[in-house]
């Protein structure tokens, strides 16, 4: 196991070193970020609990914020210099919490020491991870700290649409945002599970939160998976970076049963990317009769039906090496695997889905590439040799032939980024372009194998849309003829990133992914936080000002709105969703192998119905609410390709039971303003319905 890193205590007492630094805030009103210089200095004791000075055209100020907090501004000394900054009252902070000062984001003291968190060494994290597998991970001390400490980026973000609650906006792990006020900081709690992964930590605490193991409430958490009943606990504020179900498609087992399911409906040449799977004890017969008909120098792979990281996996050849006590995944070895200097190598793809229903699928573009670290070999006498047939990193890294790769953009080693796999293959005259739509093509079927499941277990477990969203690392083989073949689906990636490769991919990722997410400020914080909060933004991003509504508190307006992202419907929403989901879908049947639309297949459906079945007239408020939402969403989504919606969509409307009111919204959304390039027509679209919709 790693060893743990020790905490990189940043605040100090009198005397020693300590960050301090000036803020942006005109940057910050624009949210366009220059980095900020950070200098090194001296602190008194007396200036412990520390505001940031804002600094204008150079110069530096207290800002007008900092006086309305009760906070008393001084005029500090550092190194001759004059600073200005604020320094909290007793009086705002909660008695038991310490006022972290500003440079603090990666101390001790951003955990209540009460709540003392051990947080675990980064290690890979796996797709069903046990029990005890997160306990023994949990055993020491570690804490984060920053490498890039001279950028600063805007602690709020607004959405393109007037009225939306600010997001919190979440910058690089290796990056800061301006620190808030203490007093509506401190309402920003994550919840630290046993598979918290560093970059995560790193992410959400150089973003403002403070990472604590068993708070009294919290804002978001990364974990694993949890069992479906437990999602009801989640409260309206809260996000949980998983949906109930997705062990659908994250447990080998499951996984094959649901694409069988398709493969069943809709043939082999559609769905047929998995290797021929057996369950076992289940499928045994059935496995007998396949087995016989091989040959015997056909190799299987043996895996127990959820876990990761190689473990349990066994390239075998005779049946009298099949284990028979226990459930097993018995899955036809690709034999042909395309081979980079003679090995052989799988791809992971991060996939991340912001929501069930819609269903909206982002791809990642980068992702690793991880080879096995000995030469590729057929011979039934190396079948035993993991480093030959395996390519999981935690199994070669133990290979003495394994070379590490830390550089993002070079093809060596045993470890390259997706971007480099591209590059050498562009190098080699390969159609890079249709291996990533084959790519997408997989990504989107394999989901919506499990939409429906995960949409009745939304239903009957989550309260709030707002509550889930998921990172899933789909592991894609190439054959010799670069046929992309799945292997499995991980519901909690690998975000190890010790290596700088590693960390450059899975940084920016996670800073993305959480700011996708779009989490806000919890509606139940406490009114003087809230109070804080709405000053906050009057004072620096005026433009953004709103009118609370009446009889809430003053600054509510800025905090999330569960109503907004509840379920249930009022009642012209139901009734146009009654018509789009009933009426319409049963009028068009849609011929397999062709494309649905309402156009095309008009001379099914009665006129009058034709005619009304423009979705996007007559936007209702949840309508409004939803486009918002993916805007919003989409605006934030550097680095992936929104593969669904997205201009094939409608190709996949026949591999759906049902398609969905929101589906049929989103597809339509989606023909007419594309998902790329310039949004400027399709918000000017939604402000104006958004301004109607306001006022009904
Ligand atoms: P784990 O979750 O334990 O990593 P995988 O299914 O990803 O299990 O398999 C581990 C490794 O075994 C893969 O990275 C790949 O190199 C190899 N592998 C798995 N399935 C196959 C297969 N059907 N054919 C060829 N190689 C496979």
């Amino acid at each position: 196991m790693p060893k743990p890193r020790m905490i990189e205590k940043v605040v100090t007492d009198s005397g020693t070193e300590c960050q301090h630094s000036t803020s942006i805030l005109s940057d910050q009103h624009t949210n366009k970020v220059k980095p900020a210089v950070v200098k090194k200095k001296l602190v008194k004791k007396s200036l412990r609990k520390v505001h940031p000075a804002h600094t204008i055209n150079g110069k530096s100020k207290a800002s007008s914020y900092d006086r309305v907090s009760n906070s008393t501004c001084k005029k500090a000394k550092i190194n001759g210099k004059s600073i200005y900054a604020s320094i909290q009252s007793e009086n705002d902070c909660d008695a038991s919490s310490s006022v972290p000062s500003l440079a603090s984001n990666f101390s001790g003291e951003e955990l209540d020491s009460s709540e003392s968190v051990q947080i675990p060494a980064d290690d890979e994290s796996c797709s069903y991870i046990t029990e005890e597998e997160c306990d023994a991970k949990e055993t020491e001390p570690l804490t984060v700290s920053s490498d890039k400490a001279d950028v600063f980026q805007p602690a709020l973000r607004f959405s393109a649409f007037s009225g939306v609650p600010p997001y919190l906006n979440f910058c690089l792990h290796d990056e800061k945002v301006v620190e808030l006020p203490w007093i509506i900081r401190r309402c920003l709690k994550w919840k630290l599970s046993t598979i918290t992964p560093v970059v995560v930590r790193k992410t959400v605490v150089n973003s403002g939160f403070r990472v604590i193991k068993e708070p009294k409430d919290w804002i978001g958490t990364w974990g694993k998976h949890m069992k479906s009943p437990l999602f009801t606990s989640i409260l309206e504020h809260q996000k949980v970076n998983h949906f109930p179900g997705t062990f659908q498609i994250g447990r080998k087992d499951r996984l094959w049963r649901n694409m069988q399911k398709m493969v069943a409906k809709y043939g082999n040449e559609e769905f047929g990317f998995l290797p021929q799977t057996f369950v076992l004890p289940h499928d045994l017969r059935l496995l007998r009769k396949h087995w016989s008909r091989r040959t015997t120098d056909v190799p299987w792979i043996i895996k127990p039906p959820a876990s990761a990281r190689g473990t349990g996996i066994q390239v075998i050849h005779e049946w009298n090496q099949l284990p028979r006590k226990k459930p097993l995944v018995v899955q036809s070895y690709v034999k042909n695997p395309y081979l980079i200097n003679g090995t052989k190598f799988d791809i992971r793809l991060y996939v991340f889905v912001t929501s069930v229903n819609p269903l909206r699928i982002y791809l990642y573009e980068n992702g690793l590439v991880r080879f096995a670290s000995l030469t590729y070999s057929t011979e039934m006498n190396s079948l035993d040799d993991l480093y030959v047939h395996l390519t999981n990193y935690s199994v070669n890294k133990h290979c003495e032939g394994y070379v590490a790769n830390e550089d993002a953009n070079v093809c060596q080693g045993h470890k390259w980024t997706l971007a480099s796999l591209w590059t050498y293959f562009l190098g080699l005259g390969v159609d890079v372009e249709a291996i990533k739509s084959s790519l997408s093509d997989i990504v989107i079927k394999t989901l919506l194998s499990v939409t429906p499941a995960l949409n009745e277990m939304l239903k009957n477990n989550v309260a709030n849309r707002y509550s889930c969203f998921e990172l899933f690392g789909f592991d894609i083989l190439l054959d010799s003829d670069l046929k992309p073949w799945l292997l499995e689906v991980n519901i909690s990636p690998s975000l190890h990133s010790t290596s700088s490769l590693d960390l450059s991919v899975k940084g920016p990722l996670i800073k993305n992914v959480l700011n996708m997410a779009r989490f806000q400020f919890p509606n139940n914080a406490s009114s003087l936080s809230k109070e804080h909060l709405a000053n906050y933004i009057s004072t620096y991003f005026k433009e953004r000002v709103c009118e609370k509504s009446s009889g809430s508190d003053e600054g509510s307006q800025y905090c999330h709105d569960p109503s907004c992202s509840r379920f249930d419907l009022s009642e012209e929403a139901t009734k146009k969703h009654e018509f789009y989901e009933n009426i319409v879908q049963r009028a068009v049947s849609v011929p397999s192998g062709s494309c649905w639309t309402v156009q095309n297949q008009g001379h099914k459906v009665p006129t009058d119905i034709v005619e009304e079945t423009n979705i996007l007239d007559g936007l209702t408020r949840d309508d409004v609410q939803h486009l918002i939402e993916t805007e919003d969403e989409l605006s934030q989504s550097t680095g992936f390709t929104r593969v669904f919606p997205s201009v094939n969509s409608e190709r996949y409307f026949r591999f759906m039971d049902k398609i969905s009111y929101y589906d049929m919204l989103l597809n339509e959304w989606q023909k007419k303003f594309g998902c790329l390039g310039d949004r400027t027509l399709a918000i000017d679209y939604l402000k104006s319905h958004h301004e109607t919709t306001k006022l009904s």
